[in-house]
């Protein structure tokens, strides 16, 4: 197990052991919904509440400590924050995975093809992962 305290603090966040579990629940599941991740913090803390869950992820979501991905038709999940990357969606077992993709071309056409402005370059691709072809 990972020690997140330091990170945690890094990101003005006081590592309760509840956020110490959320974080090498992250660490170790990639990406997970709220969901999962109550069902895994019910484990180890048999009356948390799914509010606490929320709670503390909101917080960490604010202090950029985490971040969220919004999956298309599915539930967002939440990952520890890394360098930026675009996402894999599989449509049947709804694994995410990470990939970096450089996003430079794609920038480039979109500034000869349009006027529009781009502030934000979130991509999730949807398609079908290793297991499930
Ligand atoms: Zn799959
Ligand atoms: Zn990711």
């Amino acid at each position: 197990m990972i020690n997140y305290t330091d990170e945690l603090r890094r990101h003005n966040l006081k590592a309760t052991p509840q956020r110490l579990a959320i974080s090498n629940a992250l660490h170790s599941c990639g990406h997970i919904n709220i969901d999962t991740l109550y069902e895994l913090m019910l484990k180890k803390f048999a009356s948390i509440s799914l509010a606490t869950i929320y709670k503390n992820v909101h917080l960490m979501l604010e202090n950029s400590y985490i971040q969220e991905v919004k999956i298309p038709q599915s539930k967002t999940v939440y990952e520890l924050t890394k360098t930026y990357h675009s996402h894999l969606v599989c449509t049947k077992c709804g694994e995410v995975e990470d990939i970096k993709l450089n996003m430079k071309p794609i920038l480039s056409e979109v500034n000869s093809n349009s006027s529009f402005e781009i502030s934000k370059t979130d991509v999730v691709l949807s398609g079908t992962c290793k297991n499930c072809q």
